[in-house]
């Protein structure tokens, strides 16, 4: 379904994240028929270009990042001629009367795209008002992350909120721009078969993995300053356990939704120190090429900075209490791999026998690789061998059952063209923002009290022994990463 006519600046149009996600996102929704051939799309960034210019990278982005689509050259052609530039600096005035000028000409969706450094948000805010470009419909999209603490998250929602309402603002999370989360909500809300066991009663426990093969790469300068409870935990864990413990919203409408995950987040109990632990890595030798440990890849050889976490907490209310919540994410793990796990109760009563074996279903949503939803089911081993079980996949891989109907889409298309739409469900808004801050402060200030060192971890490796002891301790352990 094409949306209406947009005109979507980018500040930082020039930046890794426009090149890498955000141009070819726009490329393919221009192919897919989605993008109104009226719209524009002006790339404003610190980079002195001409149009021509940006036109040229715009190019190179949908050649190297676009991945395997096919397109023709005349679409190519009408997409770039879609393409503005305009230098721009956020500190000053240099460019802002241009990109009025361009701005001119009402009547199409607006959207200021702000992917720059987070110390820009406010000054960006400040000057499209000053500039005439912040009218009662224009939108923002708005990167991560969203402030270091509930204070400066505060202090950020605070200014954005003096030049716009909170409808016009856009904080993107790409987590939720993921077909799979989307489908987690179909599956809960859309069966009968899974809402009414979804609870304390039913759930032994719930687990959510976000393992990653990179390290920092060549984002250590911001990366050591965050850390992974920061930079995925406060966002991307919690937002996906917010999808996966919130009650049935009334309608899947911005605010019913996002009602929802808040009473989640504030029903979270704080985290004890002994049920959380961070991992630094290590380097990896076994390969020709040595791979760098954290410290040498952030160039600071006593840095206490975690790569790694893994918690245990709870939801404090009728639906959770009593069902533990494990959440882990690292860096340089063994395998690249998103999955939210949901483990069932065992049966009370064995009607088969102990000898038979005691089964649990399993239910996992997969996120990356291979998007999908397991439901792990018991039934009889086949064969004359007796009453024995044994657990086997019913697998609701989409891929395979969709063939090649189901539409590819990235998630931060997605979530582009829902900003063109005005729907704000997958977008994050500013008081879960700030729930969020509220309950990892706390333990990041815990950790800076304690002067806590990371447990050192092998890269390559499923994160340090003691995450696994967390799960040992309570007589589970986690899924395999792979
Ligand atoms: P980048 O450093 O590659 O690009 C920064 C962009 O900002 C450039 O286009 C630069 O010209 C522009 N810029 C810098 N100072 C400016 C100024 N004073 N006025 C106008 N423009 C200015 O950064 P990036 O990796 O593209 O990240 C952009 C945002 O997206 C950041 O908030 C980042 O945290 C977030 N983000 C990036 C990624 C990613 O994969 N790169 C992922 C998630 C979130």
């Amino acid at each position: 379904i094409p949306v209406d006519p947009f005109d979507l600046v980018i500040f930082g149009g020039t930046g890794d994240l426009a090149q890498r996600k955000i141009l070819p996102g726009l490329f393919r929704r221009f192919v897919a028929g989605q993008m109104p051939a009226e719209s524009r799309v002006i790339g404003a960034a610190r980079t002195e270009l001409d149009s021509a210019g940006y036109r040229e990278m715009v190019v190179e982005a949908i050649r190297e990042f676009g991945g395997d689509f096919t397109y023709t050259d005349k679409q190519l052609k009408d997409f770039l001629g879609r393409i503005e530039y305009t230098p721009i600096d956020a500190l000053g005035d240099a460019g802002w009367a241009d990109l009025q000028e361009l701005m001119k000409g009402k009547g199409r969706t607006e959207a200021y795209y702000f992917s720059v450094s987070p110390a820009l948000f406010g000054e960006l805010a400040e000057r499209l008002q000053q500039w005439g470009m912040a009218d009662r419909d224009a939108r923002i999209v708005v990167e991560k992350p969203f402030g270091r603490d509930l204070e400066s998250a505060h202090a950020l929602n605070a200014t954005l909120a003096t030049y716009f309402n909170e409808d016009q603002i856009y904080r993107i999370d790409h987590y939720l721009g993921k077909e799979t989360v989307q489908n987690l909500m179909a599956v809960r809300f859309g069966n009968m078969l899974f809402e009414p066991l979804w609870n304390a009663q039913f759930i032994d426990h719930i687990q959510i993995t976000v393992a990653e093969t990179v390290g920092v790469g060549g984002r250590g300068e911001y990366y050591d300053k965050a850390g992974a409870m920061r930079d995925m935990v406060q966002n991307h864990l919690m937002q996906l356990l917010c999808l996966i413990a919130m009650e049935p919203p009334a309608r899947f409408a911005p605010d019913a939704v996002r009602d929802e995950k808040l009473k989640v987040i504030r029903a979270l109990d704080p985290v004890l120190p002994h049920h959380i632990v961070r991992g630094q890595y290590l380097a990896e030798t076994g390969n020709e090429e040595k791979m760098p440990s954290y410290r040498e890849a952030v160039g600071a050889p006593r840095s206490r900075t975690e790569s790694f976490v893994a918690l245990k907490t709870h939801i404090s209310n009728w639906r959770w209490a009593g069902t533990p919540f494990y959440l882990r994410t690292g860096k340089r793990l063994s395998a690249r791999s998103s999955e939210i796990t949901v483990v069932f109760k065992e049966t009370p009563h064995s009607i088969f026998g102990e000898d038979a074996g005691r089964h649990r279903n399993v239910l996992s949503i997969r996120l990356q690789p291979n998007e999908g939803i397991t439901l792990g089911v018991t039934i009889k081993e086949p064969g004359p061998g007796g009453m024995r079980l044994i657990d086997v996949p019913l697998d609701m891989s989409f891929a395979e059952a969709l063939g090649q109907d189901a539409e590819q889409v990235d998630a931060y298309e997605r979530l582009i063209m829902d900003v063109m739409r005005g729907n704000q469900t997958l977008f994050m808004r500013g008081d879960e923002v700030e729930a969020a801050w509220a309950w990892t402060d706390p333990i990041i200030q815990g950790w800076e009290a304690r002067n806590d060192v990371p447990k050192p971890y092998d890269s390559g490796s499923a994160g340090p022994d003691y995450a696994n002891e967390l799960m040992r301790r309570d007589g589970r352990e986690w899924r395999e990463v792979t």
